[in-house]
């Protein structure tokens, strides 16, 4: 067999573990790799979806458990939900579609998404009935947009291309449209890392805006990206949004960084033991509201 033939018949080795693939797939990522990429475990917080740490992990009243952040704050969306934690093959698969250009990895991270966001569902139900029977329209799902220049140089939006994918894979209980052009990046960013809170939010000051508000104003809306890293991009467009007149927003992301999750591992191999002597204050922080 000719090296050429062979190539074609066995096209890659999976681009996450490295061992030949055996079958032939549109994703180099082979199937072990994928199926050992999980949902988030533990107790999360109901708003932001930050992992919580015991000494909070009580509910409110209302049926909802908040992390000390989320307790002190208002956040401008209704939710944050996310699929899994940003690390591992997760990680990697997100990477290969965002700096790879591997656009079959985003059906994949869609499924994902779609997951993610069933958790949100009786809540669209419970949004679409105090709408009213005349007022119906569809949930607008929007993509965190890109600046045209870095989508220029990417050819995709990959928070675009996974909520596409997403869209395909439920029977969707309530209706779903994907509108990307509604919400627009302004101005490009710098790069949010070694940042502070605040130095994050002046940062994206002013960088997004609502192009057509006629289109978002009374409408309830179901932001998506592929990240939650600080939550500051989320926040932000959530508050553009709202301010444009959107009825209400929910956050859906493929993974989330887990802030406490890696903070504690090293300090407090026992959470629940080492949880009750840390004050909220040093868990704020930790939190990086
Ligand atoms: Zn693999
Ligand atoms: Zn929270």
């Amino acid at each position: 067999m000719s090296e050429g033939l062979f190539s074609v018949l066995f096209p890659s080795d999976c681009r996450i573990c490295g061992e030949p693939q055996l079958n032939i797939s549109r994703l180099p990522v082979c199937p072990d790799c994928v199926a050992g990429i999980h949902p988030v475990r533990g107790k999360m917080c109901s708003i932001c979806g930050e992992r919580v740490l015991s000494a909070y992990a009580e509910m409110d009243s209302d049926g909802l458990r908040r992390c000390p952040v989320c307790r002190r704050i208002d956040r401008p969306y209704g939710r944050a939900v996310a699929y899994g934690s940003y690390e591992g093959g997760l990680r990697e698969l997100i990477h290969l579609l965002k700096y790879n250009g591997v656009r079959p990895a985003a059906k994949v991270l869609g499924r994902m998404l779609a997951d993610a966001w069933t958790a949100l569902e009786p809540e669209f139900e419970q949004a679409a009935f105090e709408r009213g029977m005349f007022d119906q329209q569809p949930i607008l799902v929007i993509p965190v947009p890109l600046y045209k220049s870095r989508r220029r140089e990417r050819g995709f939006n990959q928070a675009e291309l996974i909520a596409r994918a997403a869209l395909k894979v439920h029977p969707l209980r309530v209706q779903k449209q994907l509108a990307p052009e509604i919400l627009q990046r302004t101005r490009d960013t710098h790069s949010q890392i070694g940042l502070t809170s605040h130095q994050r939010r002046l940062n994206l000051r002013g960088a997004f805006a609502v192009t057509r508000a006629a289109e978002v104003t009374g409408r309830d809306v179901i932001l998506v990206d592929d990240v939650y890293t600080t939550g500051t991009t989320a926040t932000e467009c959530a508050r553009v949004l709202r301010r444009a007149g959107a009825r209400r927003v929910w956050v859906a992301t493929v993974a989330r960084t887990l802030k406490l999750a890696t903070q504690y591992a090293d300090i407090a191999p026992d959470l629940d033991e080492a949880d009750n002597l840390v004050s909220e204050d040093v868990l704020a922080k930790a939190a990086g509201s």
